[in-house]
């Protein structure tokens, strides 16, 4: 078995509602073991600037899975949950599942490159990632968590006490 965490994001439509729908279909592949952090609440950045506010956050599971059966199966998700599969890549999106790091593979194909190329760079990945797994070293790269969210450029995000989770709020 092998422990991965994977980002998710959401900002189009009932955000919450397609997180919990999202988090059911994983647990066909991380059962009973899944964790998932607190949801958090961040701007659209690199996006069309009319995207709305994401609702963010990671799941830790273990899989049998090889990493592309991994990512063959979170996108069959996003498309069975309506994203478009040939989706613009600054777009809005009812569900986005991106490998943040397979085990301590570095993996670096023309369809995954792991751990994900941009993740030490994102605040709306690492504060999630922290909670779940704070000592975490993403492979090939020599910072701590800590030390990436203290560089990461700045942005709005705000995590979710649990009983607001339940509402798509707004950073406005
Ligand atoms: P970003 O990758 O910057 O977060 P995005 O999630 O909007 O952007 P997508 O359009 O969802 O980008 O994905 C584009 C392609 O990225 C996918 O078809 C997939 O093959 C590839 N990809 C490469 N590495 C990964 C990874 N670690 N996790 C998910 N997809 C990946
Ligand atoms: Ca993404
Ligand atoms: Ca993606």
């Amino acid at each position: 078995m092998v422990l991965v965490y994977i980002a998710f994001g959401s900002n189009l439509g009932n955000r919450i509602d397609h997180v919990r729908q999202m988090t059911s279909e994983l647990e066909y592949i991380g059962g009973a073991t899944m964790r998932c952090s607190s949801l958090w609440l961040s701007e659209a950045t690199e996006m069309d600037s009319d995207a709305g506010d994401f609702v963010n956050g990671v799941i830790e599971l273990k899989t049998k899975l090889s990493a592309l059966a991994l990512l063959d199966r979170l996108q069959q998700i996003e498309v069975a949950m309506g994203r478009p599969a040939d989706h613009g890549f600054h777009t809005a999106r009812v569900i986005d599942l991106d490998i943040i790091c397979y085990g301590n593979q570095v993996i670096s194909t023309p369809r995954l490159t792991v751990p994900h190329p941009r993740a030490h760079e994102r605040a709306f990945v690492l504060n999630p990632l922290f909670e779940l797994a704070p000592e975490l070293k993403l492979p090939g790269l020599d910072q701590s968590l800590s030390e990436m969210i203290g560089k990461a450029p700045p942005m709005k995000i705000l995590q979710l006490p649990p009983n607001q989770a339940e509402k798509n709020g707004s950073l406005a």
